[in-house]
């Protein structure tokens, strides 16, 4: 018997998340953003639903081998362009486009070789404050690019750090439009946020992220409103049962104590397994299908949950901690994060298995 928890990855979202994008920016080419192992839910699985994307981003080139050998044969793009000048062989071997982000990087390209000329995303630093060349240092960073051999084809970015929030956008693109406004050379804006909400962002390629994993991108409206579909569902058991007296306390730290007499189910996750510790009392959880609440600390392997109003419920009744039927944005803001950290945190021993 193996530990009942599982990541089930739902392929059908997915597709239709994918498609939800399509929808919302119809003229825009989709970069499919599957960095940190596809948010969580495996790189080469994610791609696979995902194989329509005109584009994937990732972080790193290990990253953009596993896809090539797995024989995606779209635009792949370095979201953080190199790290150091010796990456530049594999780029140009893998037909890779890189982000331009820093004077140091242009000097790699600038000593650099490569036998086909290498697709850049010259990113502006619009506000955000991240990465990128700040307005005065884009002109000649960009005609220092223009003038090098080795580059081919370049596509202005940003990247918006509001687009989910009351601030939005204008500000940055404000700023983007003015900076590129003479210039006829491609463009890519927009995240997950931005794709759904500004169309006037959208440009030649939009990078969705997170709403591809079926997570609305905003705090104020639910994925369900937006079309989107949960690609994972983290699901385990009930293993242990323990009716407690009122007053007693539950957990490390008796940080709970209960109200009254209950009913308590243990479940086979923990903080081990990505779900997270800052989940406090009332987090909400499903036990067969149905609602209740976590009670007390999370530990490395287990948690407890109110079993009080579910008499049927016991050892063995499934356990969905967020996916299908509970948002993981919902359990995420118990917790005091975001849905993102949540996906990316799944642990490495928690299996993942293809569901519908
Ligand atoms: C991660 C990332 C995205 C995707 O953002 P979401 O909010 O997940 O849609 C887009 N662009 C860049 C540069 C990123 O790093």
């Amino acid at each position: 018997m193996t530990r009942p928890i599982q990541a089930i990855i739902h392929p059908a979202a997915l597709v239709n998340n994918l498609l939800v994008a399509r929808q919302a920016a119809p003229s825009a080419k989709i970069m499919s953003v599957v960095k940190a192992n596809g948010y969580g839910h495996g790189l080469l699985r994610v791609a696979k639903a995902l194989e329509d994307s005109d584009g994937f981003a990732v972080l790193s080139v290990g990253e953009a081998v596993r896809l090539r050998e797995a024989g995606f044969t779209q635009p792949i793009l370095l979201l953080e362009g190199v790290f150091h000048s010796g990456e530049l062989s594999i780029v140009s071997e893998l037909g890779l486009s890189i982000v331009v982000h820093s004077v140091e990087q242009i000097e790699m390209l600038k000593r650099g070789w490569s036998p086909v000329k290498l697709n850049i995303f010259l990113k502006l630093n619009t506000g955000m404050n991240r990465l990128g060349f700040a307005p005065d240092a884009f002109p000649s960073a960009l005609a220092t690019l223009q003038a090098c051999a080795i580059v081919g084809q370049i596509t202005l970015m940003t990247h918006f750090a509001t687009a989910d929030e009351a601030a939005g956008v204008s500000d940055q693109l404000t700023r983007f439009k003015a900076l590129t406004q003479d210039i006829a050379l491609p463009r890519s804006l927009a995240n997950s946020a931005a794709c759904l909400r500004y169309p006037e962002t959208h440009g030649d390629w939009v990078r969705p992220g997170i709403m591809l994993y079926g997570a609305s991108p905003f705090a104020t409206q639910h994925a369900d409103d937006l079309g989107l579909q949960p690609a994972m569902s983290l699901v385990s058991e009930i293993i242990g049962i323990q009716n407690v007296k009122a007053g007693e306390p539950v957990g490390y730290g008796g940080t709970y104590r209960a109200e009254r007499a209950m009913r308590i189910g243990i479940v086979a996750c923990g903080y081990a397994d990505g779900y997270p510790r800052h989940a406090g009392t009332g987090t909400p959880i499903l036990v067969m299908g149905r609602r209740t609440r976590t009670l007390g600390c999370v530990s490395m392997d287990m948690l407890a949950v109110d079993l009080s109003e579910m008499p049927d419920a016991g050892v063995g009744s499934p356990v969905t901690l967020w996916g299908e039927g509970l948002s993981v944005e919902e359990v995420a803001r118990a917790a005091g994060t975001i849905s993102y950290e949540l996906l990316c945190a799944r642990a490495e021993r928690v299996p993942v298995v293809e569901g519908a």
